[in-house]
């Protein structure tokens, strides 16, 4: 462990460097940027040389990445994905439907800004965003987990009242379990 003179905290270097190095991803295709995962994960960008691969399912998962657009229906399975999903965990808003609806933003059944929702660590900006966008994503992910900085987790859990009332606001049929680990 070190002390960041930056940020008063203590990091713990080999478990963010573990865990920077250990990316798996919820592979769950949201919106039209999904079609850039496969070149992404296959050999000619070859995420994983990152560290980067799929998960089977959300509990095994490091990262949720959302490729684009969500709708409001979407929303909801979403959000019980990532609750299912073990600490630590990321969130990763990719393309530009994810910071303010793109091409769907006066839509009406369309999420505008995902981190109202969500606790979102990094954005990738584009409508899509390339492979060498993608990779450059979780670049900047793995620099916030590296440095201790990733805290998107502990930001919803701090702040899960607030993002209740958001995901309610949207989801009107909500019947969902407790939020409790
Ligand atoms: S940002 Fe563009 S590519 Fe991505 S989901 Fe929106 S419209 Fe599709």
């Amino acid at each position: 462990m070190i002390y960041d003179k930056s940020s008063g905290k203590i990091v713990d270097i080999i478990k963010n460097y573990a865990r920077k190095h250990s990316l798996w991803i919820v592979a769950y295709g949201t919106g039209c940027g999904a079609i850039e995962l496969p070149p992404t994960m296959t050999s000619r960008y070859d995420a994983e040389r990152f560290g980067i691969r799929g998960s089977a399912t959300p509990r095994q998962a490091d990262v949720l990445l959302i490729t684009g657009y969500l709708a409001v229906k979407t929303l909801k399975r979403v959000i019980r994905t990532y609750e299912q999903m073990q600490d630590p965990k990321y969130v990763i808003g990719f393309g530009s439907c994810t910071i303010n609806g793109g091409m769907y933003w006066d839509s009406y059944n369309t999420v505008k800004a995902l981190d109202r929702y969500l606790p979102v660590d990094v954005y990738i900006n584009g409508c899509m965003p390339r492979p060498e966008a993608v990779i450059s994503g979780f670049i900047e992910l793995q620099k916030l987990i590296e440095a201790g900085k990733a805290n998107g987790a502990k930001k919803y859990k701090e702040n899960l009242d607030w993002y209740r009332e958001n995901q309610r606001k949207v989801i009107k049929n909500w019947k969902m379990p407790d939020y409790n680990w």
